[in-house]
């Protein structure tokens, strides 16, 4: 099914995102995780690519075990060390599999690696996506505290526009842990006439390593109330596993409460996070979309 039939049809999206192992790894070690996602029924579980491209066959893989296991797939494909061709023998694949729904990205650079000559922004992979008539629905990326490497919010919101207005049918949100800041930023995109669906991104802080890791890659911004529980949980896993889905699913709540159009929850491959999270806010996305328990 096309994702934008699910925000048709639902006042509130809920999904997952997966990530692949590696190339070496054996794809046994995701499909107990992929069945136990599955089993909460997320509207939908995506699944991210590696920059590079080299890894996107294994996300043809996991979106393809995705689907096997009844879910829909959102397959992510990056642009920045593609190739006009590469991208169409991957569009190809994912469409040879069944998978209706791609998020269209440029990817993050990799020291070293040459640059694509044919795509320098997602905007491009979406327009390539639309003229090439692949029949997928294109989802893309945004950031409610702007993209690290544009001088603001104002000029991200205009490239923005520009990259909706290629074809995207939704936006998925970069993670925040400020729902103010995501609010401001629905705002700003109503102010810029940018009306597709927009997923709020949420990444539980469950454990040492993603603290460490989101804190110095995703430049999202650490409320007083975040660096509390860090200092306070950093060493003491169970505690900062339990404060970080509880802040999480605080964070979800209230983003379905103020009417958000849906929810991305970063699960980092993590079954029970994504469990204690979908069973505590099932009943508010059954009230919310109408649905019986
Ligand atoms: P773009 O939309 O191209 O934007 C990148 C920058 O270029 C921005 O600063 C923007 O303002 C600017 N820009 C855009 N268009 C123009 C223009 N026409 N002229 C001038 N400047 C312009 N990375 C992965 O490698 N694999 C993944 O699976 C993956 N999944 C992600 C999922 C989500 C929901 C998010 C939010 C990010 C994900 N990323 C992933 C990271 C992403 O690839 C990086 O953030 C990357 O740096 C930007 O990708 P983008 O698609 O947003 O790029």
């Amino acid at each position: 099914m096309k994702i934008s039939r699910l925000f048709e049809q639902k006042k509130a999206v809920f999904s997952f995102e997966v990530f692949p192992p590696k190339p070496t790894a054996e794809l046994s070690a995701v499909q107990e995780t992929i069945a136990a996602l599955a089993a909460l029924r997320p509207d939908y579980i995506s699944v991210t690519c590696s920059a590079g491209g080299s890894g996107n066959a294994r996300t043809a893989q996991i979106a393809q075990l995705v689907k096997q296991n009844g879910i829909e797939p959102l397959a992510h494909v990056t642009c920045l060390h593609a190739t006009a061709e590469s991208a169409d023998a991957t569009l190809r694949e994912l469409d040879g599999l069944g998978v209706e729904n791609v998020l269209a990205l440029r990817g993050d650079r990799i020291e070293g690696a040459a640059e694509s000559r044919d795509f320098a922004h997602a905007s491009d992979l979406v327009r390539f996506i639309r003229r090439g008539g692949y029949g997928f629905d294109v989802a893309a990326a945004c950031y409610p505290e702007g993209h690290p490497e544009c001088a603001g919010l104002p000029e991200d919101i205009r490239n923005l526009k520009r990259k909706v207005d290629e074809g995207v049918s939704h936006l998925n949100s970069q993670l925040f842990f400020d729902n103010e800041d995501f609010y401001r930023f629905l705002d700003l995109l109503a102010a810029a006439d940018i009306g597709v669906p927009v997923q709020a991104g949420i990444m539980p802080l469950v454990k040492k390593s993603h603290v460490d890791r989101i804190i110095s890659l995703s430049g999202a911004k650490i409320p007083a109330a975040v660096s509390r529980l860090i200092a306070r949980f950093y060493d003491k896993p169970d505690s900062l596993m339990e404060a970080g889905i509880a802040y999480a699913t605080g964070q979800i709540i209230d983003l379905l409460s103020a009417g958000v159009r849906g929810v991305h929850v970063y699960v980092m491959n993590n079954a029970y996070v994504a469990r204690r999270i979908a069973e505590s806010v099932a009943p508010v996305l059954r009230e919310i979309n109408g649905e019986k328990a």
